[in-house]
């Protein structure tokens, strides 16, 4: 059998998290979750599984896949081998699934995420895994195989044997995302950090710092940045803390009226230049988004969503395309529908950073914008699907918007050219 050699590269990576930065306009970025954190070498955080996880991540996969499809040669020629640094996303995504299930029905598209039993579909994937992991190099000088590479064999064949022995003794399914130490490193982390610097504690100092841990720090014992997981045993002792320090709300003040609340929004310029294909990709997925919330709001009226929908498979359908796996749920969006969402991104983009200190913001952004609507396109004879529809898109929005304010107060990540 003849084997085809398949290269993957870092550099699309970077290339793909830097087009998707300079094209989003906040609310529609198509791989939100990354940031210069993930991407670049000297700001990782090494430590951090879910680092790696939001990388190769069925969503990175997928839509680098199809980037042949959707953008224009000068875009691509800045990249190396997207389809092939796609696939190596896909079946990355795929090996942390198959090693992380958590849940006894996994969700449609997502087989792996789930319990592993006689009939599981990990033992097929496993299989084919070590073939691909046995069969990796990098392109160093050595060509030597990586210890993560060499581990994840291991690890592997390690679970192969573990969930045999377990299903040959009687349970009928295992969730391997229950085989970690987390919950006693977290622990352990507690103990090391109590009193500035408890590194090196004795059998004595162990049981105090454990006596007054339990007393006033359990509550918080989950470390920023560390690698573990939250182990839900924080909580535990929140009604003794809430009983200790139930204070009266200080420095709490009454709003201000609402007539000084209320806000005029600016009408930007125009924007001459057509999107990039990759960007109304973008848009269409966000807006097929809240097509799906409405469904939800509005109990799947068939009139609203007959109002949004497309029957018709547009060019700008392509990344909904790539993400149908997860539910089939996504919607496709018309042109009105994708247009009204373009003006209410480009009204937020262009004013919300200046009323952001304003009370009872939502409500007059979303009075502003219904007034200033260009046109009243979305209709249904039992719902405001307008109405709906502007709430539901600012909702998202001011959530995004403030995600990404905290990204750069948090992690010093670099503010994008839309976000002031
Ligand atoms: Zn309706």
């Amino acid at each position: 059998m003849k084997i085809k050699k398949k290269t993957a590269s870092w550099k699309d990576i970077v290339q793909f998290y830097e087009l998707d930065k300079q094209q989003s306009t906040g609310g529609d970025r198509l791989a939100p979750k990354l940031t210069d954190n993930h991407i670049y070498p000297d700001k990782m955080k090494k430590m951090k599984v879910s680092c790696a996880a939001q990388v190769f991540s069925q969503r990175v996969g997928a839509i680098m896949k199809r980037l042949t499809s959707i953008s224009s040669p000068s875009v691509l020629s800045d990249f190396n081998s997207p389809e092939d640094t796609g696939q190596l996303c896909l079946f990355i995504d795929n090996l942390f699934d198959s090693a992380n299930g958590s849940t006894i029905k996994p969700s449609v598209g997502k087989d792996l995420r789930g319990a592993v039993t006689v009939n599981s579909p990990h033992w097929e994937f496993w299989k084919k895994a070590l073939i691909v992991l046995e069969s990796m190099e990098y392109e160093t000088k050595t060509k030597k195989q990586v210890p993560s590479v060499t581990n994840w064999i291991k690890t592997i064949k390690g679970l192969q044997i573990l969930c045999k022995r377990l299903l040959k003794d009687g349970f009928k399914c295992i969730l391997l995302r229950n085989f970690n130490q987390d919950p006693i490193e977290n622990f352990f982390g507690s103990i090391r950090s109590h009193g500035v610097r408890n590194i090196k504690p004795t059998c004595a100092n162990f049981i105090s710092s454990f006596k007054s841990l339990v007393i006033n720090n359990l509550t918080s014992s989950h470390s920023i940045g560390s690698n573990c997981e939250n182990d839900d045993c924080n909580g535990v002792l929140d009604n003794l803390k809430e009983f200790l320090f139930n204070d009266n709300l200080t420095g709490i003040h009454p709003l201000e009226d609402a007539e000084d609340a209320i806000i005029t929004l600016e009408i930007p310029i125009p924007n001459q230049q057509p999107y990039a294909s990759i960007n109304s990709n973008s848009r269409a997925y966000v807006t097929g988004w809240v097509m799906k919330k409405i469904k939800k709001i509005t109990k799947n009226c068939h009139h609203c969503m007959t109002t949004m929908h497309s029957d018709a498979v547009l060019k700008e359908h392509m990344v909904i395309q790539a993400r149908m796996y997860e539910d089939c749920n996504l919607q496709y969006p018309n042109e009105e529908a994708m247009s009204i969402f373009s003006y209410i991104i480009q009204m937020f983009n262009f004013n919300f950073h200046k009323f952001v200190f304003k009370s009872y913001l939502k409500k007059s952004l979303n009075e502003s914008l219904v007034q200033n609507l260009p046109l009243n396109y979305l209709t249904c004879p039992f719902h405001d699907l307008t109405d709906i529809f502007i709430k539901t898109t600012t909702n998202l929005l001011i959530y995004s918007y403030i995600n990404h304010i905290n990204r750069i107060l948090t992690k010093g990540e670099k503010c994008n050219t839309t976000i002031q």
